[in-house]
């Protein structure tokens, strides 16, 4: 490999790691030109925070273990981490005001777990405050911006939420792979709006110990990547059995890495007729027919599925998701950590610190979810959601339960759009950006987003593929079939720098 130190940051984690073993060039030069990209690269508020020395002490470390033949599976490979992730003596605050300057004294089993694997910390990336958001547009800190912009257009245009910073980062290569998470759809709607790879894995196969908590019963991390293969490798990383998390699933990790590029010869793709929404955009059924067209020349049959339950599994998550987070955020109360405002006695420090901490879509969540679960108003909302939860998952074991290997879907209903654009005087309309995407939530199945296409405006459009619940595998197989005939997608101008 005979990569200069300047477009170190062009290698996939594949190709880095490659080099790094064959000692083309050390992980402290690896560290070096991410660091030098991500201070090109601020005007796309991509990191909260930016860890150069952890950078490079991390990366001399990599690299004595690298002259001792000790590689590990990341060894040396740059990594930006979502701040809902908690990193021990590294500032993590959800991107909320309330966390203040939290310094967390332990790490979360992801990030342990890339650090086990010998990969290098660069800093902690933007989110919408606790991961509620689409646009990243709740962020406390200025909201990071899409690498992409459309066509002779100038407009700077969100990169998606919640793990915004994450796959901004990842899509202007300022790190080679991201951490994320999705409760809704955060991990694959900003992978679909900046042309990266993101996967939702099962609910169970990632530990969530460590990371900041939004609703607990849908939360699940995992990567955001330039192509399918960097997803398997980070994936590989992350997922594992953990004592600290009981929800956790104490099952081998398969080797997601061999899944890619394995033959989808007869596998049944399954295309659920409601997801087929009414004023859907001509560019995106496009997509989505041409997605089926790629999998059924690689030799898939492809059947229409029902799922009849899928109208109901966003006004469902609106209840579910709200309620949860109600309950988690009750601990952010300015006595224990974060924000502090003194108060005439315990309760007025309560609301002054909770007034100013939390921002207005997280207040507007606290009260929806403390609404729905409240005496009177339970069973009509809280209890009815979780019935249609119950509908929602059974449409999926029904279908898989015919024979159906995955299902296809489109990743989003739009392309990436303006900052402030949408959801200002009606926050459905940017709810209505996960409406591919929470379902699989609400069943608690793997999704992965992969990009696929462009829209009309030169913007990136992915496709999703649903699986069977711990069947990541065929999913990175399917994935990488459409990465093999659509190419990767990178950012066509590197304008920021
Ligand atoms: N956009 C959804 C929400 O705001 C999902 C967010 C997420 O997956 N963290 O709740």
């Amino acid at each position: 490999m005979t990569k200069s130190a300047s477009d170190l940051t062009t290698l996939t984690i594949a190709e880095a790691h490659e080099g790094l073993t064959k000692k083309s060039f050390s992980a402290t030069d690896l560290a070096k030109s991410y660091l030098a990209a991500m201070e090109k690269g601020r005007k796309l508020n991509a990191y909260v925070l930016e860890t150069p020395e952890k950078a490079l002490a991390m990366a001399a470390a990599s690299d004595a273990r690298i002259a001792k033949g000790e590689i590990g599976p990341l060894e040396g490979i740059p990594i930006g981490v979502k701040d809902l992730f908690c990193t021990k003596g590294t500032r993590t605050t959800a991107c909320s005001n309330i966390l203040g300057n939290f310094v967390p004294p332990y790490e979360s089993t992801v990030t342990s777990n890339l650090w086990r694997d010998g990969a290098v910390m660069l800093g902690k990336l933007n989110n919408d405050e606790f991961a509620m958001g689409s646009s990243n547009e709740t962020s406390c800190f200025p909201g990071p911006i899409n690498p992409w912009r459309r066509d002779g257009d100038n407009k700077a245009l969100v990169p998606g939420g919640s793990s915004g910073g994450s796959s901004a980062a990842v899509a202007a290569m300022l790190c080679a792979g991201a951490t994320a998470t999705d409760t809704g759809g955060s991990i694959r709607q900003p992978a679909a709006l900046t042309g990266t790879v993101g996967i939702k894995p099962t609910y169970g196969r990632v530990s969530r110990w460590g990371i900041v908590a939004f609703a607990s019963s849908l939360d699940q991390a995992g990567p955001i990547a330039r192509d399918v293969k960097d997803a398997a490798m980070l994936l590989r990383s992350f997922a594992g059995p953990d004592a600290k998390d009981t929800t956790c699933v104490d099952r081998p990790v398969p080797d997601y890495v061999a899944a890619v590029g394995k033959s989808v010869r007869d596998m049944t793709i399954g295309i659920p007729k409601e997801y087929r929404i009414e004023g859907m955009p001509p560019e995106i059924q496009k997509l989505w027919d041409d997605g089926a067209r790629i999998l059924k020349e690689a030799g898939a049959n492809i059947v229409e599925i029902s799922l009849p339950h899928t109208k109901y599994a966003l006004p469902a998550y609106y209840i579910v998701a709200p309620a949860e987070a109600s309950s988690n955020l009750a601990r952010y109360d300015g006595v224990r950590y974060g924000l502090r405002e003194p108060g005439k006695d315990i309760v007025d420090l309560y609301e002054k610190t909770r007034a100013k901490g939390f921002g207005k879509e997280v207040k507007r969540r606290i009260m929806i979810g403390t609404y729905v679960l409240s005496a009177g108003y339970y069973d009509a909302y809280y209890v009815r959601a979780q019935k249609l939860r119950t509908l929602i998952k059974q449409d999926f074991e029904q279908a898989y339960a015919s024979g159906v290997d995955a299902i296809l879907t489109p990743s989003t209903p739009s392309a990436a759009f303006g900052i402030g654009e949408k959801g200002s005087a009606d926050p459905v309309e940017m709810y209505l950006q996960d409406v591919f995407t929470v379902t699989v939530n609400m069943a608690g199945l793997p999704g992965i987003a992969v990009p696929a296409g462009l829209d009309p405006q030169g913007l990136p459009l992915g496709l999703q593929l649903i699986g069977r619940a711990f069947d990541e595998e065929t999913l990175f197989s399917l994935a990488s079939v459409i990465e093999t005939e659509k190419g990767r997608f990178p950012v066509t101008e590197r304008w920021w720098g």
